[in-house]
């Protein structure tokens, strides 16, 4: 077997979730496990955020498989249905659903449910992905309440810039504008905002990321927000070059080095998850120390600098992410974000997860 293993540390979610609870006060959670979870696995995922009073995720297959689990209290479709006939699945599991377009809206008042069914009725308050435009809430809201088959309304809208420093104020506004007269729960949001906004935690928040240990923001770490990363994505050195000044490393020949060097070649590449865009100088744990990657990363394998790890042999451990090295760091310097990474590893579905 290849060395590669994505340690999933099931203690530290529930940790986090402790946290989100603590930061968001008398808010109810939404646990949003989309994504398999941000790749972290689902059903385990599940086992471990236990506590939330929801979960959030996208399709009836995935909601059957958590109830299967013994999930009891909400789960949300956050995209809602994606065909009419799913509506039936959605009663039996007792599912919530978001209505964001007028198709899903028809969905409901062309049946007749036995158990009506909670509705999120999402509105577009300027990220301009999935909603209702703002003017027609009210119509909306009439709509549903005269229909038989709708239980609870809940209100909701999504974030466009709740990370940066536009913040959320634009689109906050217009949701309370629209939302005010009503007496319904409302749901706004994600971890940027439930970490930096307390008047947009509200009656649900639905935290992502920082159940899994990252950051939301380019400029607050995740040690900062004192979330403790869930997965460690581990390997081994497989190889070392010695190599001399001038000489390259991997394809391109783009590393050049600038005096003689030790480079250790890693079990994990972009075909893992790994990503490629990874700049010389990305951060890498290799047996007890900090050190950098160098050259391209390949499909299978990576390069990192061992001039100062003499104790570093063939077998010795790696760290790509996890306890020493922040998935953000390496995110940061491949231009991307820890979602991304995070979700590329279960998707890669080479790397196996290791539950501890
Ligand atoms: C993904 C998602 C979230 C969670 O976002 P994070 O930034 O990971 O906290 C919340 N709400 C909606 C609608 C989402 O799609």
């Amino acid at each position: 077997m290849r060395p590669l293993k994505a340690y999933i540390d099931l203690s530290a979610l529930t940790f986090n979730l402790k946290l989100v609870k603590k930061i968001a006060k008398n808010s109810k959670v939404m646990a949003v496990l989309k994504a398999n979870a941000y790749g972290h696995g689902l059903i385990e995922s599940v086992k471990a955020i236990k506590s939330a009073e929801g979960i959030a995720i996208l399709t009836i297959e995935e909601a059957a498989k958590i109830r299967k689990a013994g999930f009891k209290n909400t789960i949300l479709l956050l995209e809602g249905l994606f065909a009419a006939e799913d509506i039936h699945q959605a009663e039996k599991l007792n599912l919530n659903i978001v209505v964001h377009n007028d198709q899903q809206m028809d969905y409901l008042s062309d049946v007749k449910l036995k158990n009506p069914i909670n509705v999120h009725l999402k509105i577009n308050t300027g990220m301009n992905r999935l909603g209702f435009p703002p003017d027609q809430v009210d119509y909306l809201i009439e709509n549903l309440n005269a229909n038989p088959n709708v239980s609870d309304v809940t209100l909701m809208t999504h974030f466009a810039t709740a990370d940066e420093k536009e913040g959320i104020t634009k689109q906050l506004d217009c949701f309370n504008r629209v939302t005010n007269n009503y007496n319904f729960s409302s749901s706004v949001a994600n971890s940027a905002a439930l970490y930096k906004f307390p008047e947009a935690r509200l009656d649900w928040v639905r935290p992502g990321i920082m159940l899994y240990g990252a950051s939301p923001f380019e400029d607050i770490s995740a040690k900062e927000i004192e979330v403790k990363p869930v997965m460690s994505l581990v390997s081994k050195i497989i190889a070392i070059q010695d190599i001399k000044k001038g000489q390259a490393v991997g394809y391109g020949s783009n590393f050049i080095a600038k005096n003689d060097m030790r480079i250790g070649i890693v079990a994990c590449g972009y075909g893992d998850g790994y990503p490629r865009h990874a700049k010389t100088g990305t951060p890498i744990f290799v047996h007890d120390k900090t050190t950098k990657t160098v050259g391209r990363v390949s499909m299978d394998m990576l390069y990192v600098d061992l001039s100062k790890i003499e104790k570093a042999v063939i077998g010795s451990k790696v760290e790509m992410w996890g306890n020493h090295i922040s998935v953000d760091e390496v995110a940061k310097n491949s231009g991307t974000v820890g979602y991304e990474l995070l979700c590329n590893i279960s998707a890669s579905s080479r790397v196996p997860l290791d539950y501890i």
